[in-house]
């Protein structure tokens, strides 16, 4: 049975602290040790299915946890079954047999819901291929990450979630492998796995980012992209606030040439002090990609320019002191960021995996963001700034770009994105600037999403508003997935039923 129960009835706490469920059953999924993955799979299915059922007979509602990181409270609830698949987590290739003509079996792995996108991205890595993005860390589940539309910065890609080619989900009333219409698996190879087939497009754009409330994602069929080398450059630089306009066409080429190199770039961030951004330094990173090649010295995280935590430790101080907030996040963003190579600095290189760090629970933790259309950075960002500023946000300030992500609910919904992260210590003030900058997008007419993992503020009139067609596609695609609502129940939660994903 690879379901266990761990202990006694009790609580539970985020990785952030940021909820707690009260009167917790909790449980754990664990791997197997069966030759195929597609074996393994289908007893792990089996079993869930029935635990489903189990806590369906004892009046319990149930929360699947990947790494547990969100902050925004979607993997919180309370009196339920607690699902930790977090030791759930083989990965497996695929052969070209498993798969229907024309699909390359090579790209693909079988990934087990709860295998870190660490663990995904080192298993690509020993076949010489690579995820093609993540998010700034990579210490999330696969199947969370995807499921609250995990992004990075690289400027031509879309979410984690953009990698799923298939998902295998379990509901109380069935276990399914979901694909796009035109299909991806063999017949026999889904068959294997115990689940009954849906070919469907709207379905399957579903399941891409389900925020926890499509049954429980069991497997999921991972594409790669041949593994790369990259190579980063970090600088604190003053930047002109006319490089936003270079920013909002989408001309990254200049904007890397004034403050990096003159060379096209691959990823692009900006971290700024809401406090006069443009006349203090602001972080810039870059990344360049460059073919695979062997022989690369080899360089660690830090080396690589991974993580900005020290920008998380300023909690009280920037509270108690709120006349040098300014200088006080700069003094942070020096001591934090300083040391990543500049343009001048001996060439280091890494894979897209070493250039990702793993994170240390930070106590108090605030994160918010909104996606803007890129085209709208110019007009809003520096207002952003402002308003933040103005009524004490007390967190640096990032910008990422990312193109269109895939999955209905993907927030990063226009064609080009540009998404401002408030990521830093806890306060009510930064809480409340982060209440007026939305305030104010909605005032200015400026179109704008928010990210599921993070303070988001969001109700079921607002979800519904903002995904317009796409949240009713969605709610189809869940009703036919689910078609009774009892089952659909069972996933609910306070947060997930207040985003009407649920009920
Ligand atoms: C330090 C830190 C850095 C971050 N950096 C970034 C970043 O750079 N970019 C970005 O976009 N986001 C970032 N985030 C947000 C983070 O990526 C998301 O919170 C992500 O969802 C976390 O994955 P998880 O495995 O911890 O999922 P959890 O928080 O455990 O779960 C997320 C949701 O998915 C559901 N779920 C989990 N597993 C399953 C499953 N198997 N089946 C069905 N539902 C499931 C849960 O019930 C919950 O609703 C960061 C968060 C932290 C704490």
């Amino acid at each position: 049975m690879p379901i266990v129960r761990l202990g006694d009835e009790g609580r539970w706490t985020n990785y952030h602290g940021t909820g707690t469920c009260e009167g917790a059953t909790r449980f754990a999924l664990r791997s197997g040790d069966a030759v195929r993955g597609r074996d393994e799979i289908a007893i792990a299915a089996k079993s869930v299915q029935d635990w489903l059922k189990q806590a369906a007979a004892a009046k319990r509602r149930v929360r699947p946890l990947g790494a547990g990181w969100s902050p925004s409270n979607v993997n919180i609830s309370s009196q339920s079954w607690l699902l930790h698949t977090r030791r759930f987590n083989r990965c497996f290739r695929i052969g070209a047999g498993d798969v229907r003509p024309g699909i390359d079996a090579s790209a693909l792995m079988l990934v087990e819901a709860g295998a870190l996108v660490d663990e995904v991205s080192d298993k690509f890595e020993e076949q010489g291929r690579s995820l093609w993005t993540s998010g700034a860390g990579n210490g999330q589940t696969f199947a969370g990450a995807c499921a609250t539309g995990t992004h990075g910065s690289m400027i031509a890609r879309g979410g984690i979630q953009d990698h799923i080619r298939a998902a295998q989900i379990v509901t109380p009333g069935g276990v399914y492998w979901i694909e796009p219409g035109a299909g991806v698996m063999s017949d026999a190879f889904i068959a294997g796995t115990g689940s009954a087939v849906l070919r469907d497009d709207a379905l399957f754009a579903a399941a891409q980012l389900p925020v926890g409330s499509l049954g429980i994602v069991t497997a999921l069929v991972v594409d790669s992209v041949p593994k790369f080398l990259v190579r980063p450059i970090q600088n604190l630089r003053k930047v002109d606030c006319a490089a936003l306009d270079w920013l909002a066409v989408g001309n990254f080429r200049r904007f890397s040439a004034a403050y990096a190199l003159d060379r096209d770039p691959d990823f692009v961030q900006m971290i700024v002090n809401p406090y006069k951004p443009f006349k203090r330094p602001a972080m810039l990173r870059f990344l360049y990609c460059e073919p695979w090649r062997e022989d690369y010295p080899r360089a660690t995280p830090g080396q690589l320019g991974a993580g900005y935590d020290a920008l998380s430790l300023l909690g009280r101080l920037l509270n108690d002191y709120p006349w040098a907030r300014g200088p006080l996040l700069q003094f942070a963003m020096k001591q934090g960021y300083a040391s990543g190579p500049d343009v001048d600095a001996p060439t280091v290189y890494g894979s897209w995996g070493e250039g990702l760090d793993t994170h240390r629970p930070l106590a108090d933790l605030f994160n918010a963001s909104v996606t803007i259309d890129r085209s709208d950075l110019a007009r809003a960002f520096e207002r952003i700034c402002a308003v933040y500023a103005k009524h004490g946000g007390s967190t640096v300030v990032t910008v990422r770009f990312m193109e269109r992500a895939q999955g209905l609910l993907a927030p990063a919904r226009f064609a080009h994105n540009a998404v401002i992260d408030f990521d830093g210590p806890r306060s009510q003030r930064t809480a409340d600037a982060y209440a007026r900058v939305v305030e104010c997008l909605d005032v200015e007419g400026v179109g704008f999403t928010r990210h599921w993992a993070k303070s988001c503020r969001l109700d079921a009139a607002r979800v519904a508003a903002d995904y317009g067609n796409d949240f009713g596609r969605w709610r189809a695609a869940r009703d036919r997935l689910m078609p009774d609502p009892a089952h659909r129940a069972l996933f609910g939660s306070e947060v997930l039923d207040s985003l009407g994903l649920t009920c």
